[in-house]
């Protein structure tokens, strides 16, 4: 099975390809989280990335594409991937499209005004990376309803999986949220161009929290009868 999940920063992508990778035991692949993985390292790549990300700039294509291309060769993804955060450039795509075949794109819509409020709330853990959200959303949107619920951690800011301390990322603060999606609106538009009828997009609109919407995107992939 060999997916790919698009949806603004703070759809809930990291959320819910964490959620539906170990149901379908296919491996998650997050560039963000890989990236951010080397810059908790310090590692050469760490400090090249860090540049770009505090910014929220993309990292540059080639240097992505060799993590990438990397990451595939590792075992746990025999099964198939999901991939989140990338392909975020056209090039990434085209250099994707020479190594693999998509099958389905599932694809996250949220207006930017939730995006904003949730964005400004999450919490990430230092130590595993493990996302939470202290944002309690009740907004009615043309006429939508958009009801989702604060993922707390059971201690105030202590991790649940690891103990570790959680803290706000830089590039989730305001002034930096609104450029990154920015960013995201002018370099996702043509990537959406590039794979539009030639893969299925599955479009979930995020209405709800994650219980509810990781078991509909469930759901909605069963039919279409992957491997
Ligand atoms: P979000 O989805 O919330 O924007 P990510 O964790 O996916 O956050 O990415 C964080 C940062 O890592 C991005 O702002 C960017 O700088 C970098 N990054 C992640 N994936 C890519 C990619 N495919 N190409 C270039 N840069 C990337
Ligand atoms: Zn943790």
């Amino acid at each position: 099975m060999r997916l790919v999940i698009f949806g603004p920063p703070g759809s809930g992508k990291g959320t819910y390809s964490t959620r539906i990778a170990p149901v379908l035991k296919i491996a998650r692949i997050a560039t963000g989280d890989m990236f951010r993985e080397e810059v908790k390292n310090n590692t050469q790549l760490g400090k090249l990335a860090a540049m770009y990300m505090n910014k929220g700039e993309f990292v540059p294509d080639d240097v992505t594409m060799k993590m990438f291309k990397e990451r595939l060769k590792k075992p746990d993804t025999k099964n198939g991937f999901i991939l989140d955060g990338f392909p975020r450039t056209i090039f990434q795509a085209k250099e994707l499209d020479k190594i693999t075949k998509i099958e389905v794109i599932i694809n996250l819509i949220v207006p930017d005004e939730i995006l904003i409020e949730k964005m400004s709330a999450r919490r990430m853990c230092k130590n595993c990376g493990d996302i939470y959200n202290i944002a309690d959303i009740k907004k009615n949107i043309d006429g939508v309803e958009y009801l989702l619920p604060p993922m707390l951690p059971k201690k105030k800011n202590v991790c649940d999986k690891c103990g570790g301390p959680l803290y706000q990322r830089d590039d989730d603060k305001p002034e930096v949220i609104k450029e990154r999606l920015e960013v995201y609106k002018n370099q996702a538009a043509p990537v959406i161009e590039h794979y539009t009828g030639k893969i299925p997009f599955l479009d979930i609109h995020v209405t709800r929290g994650p219980e509810i919407m990781v078991g509909k995107i469930l759901d909605e992939i069963k039919k279409f009868n992957l491997k």
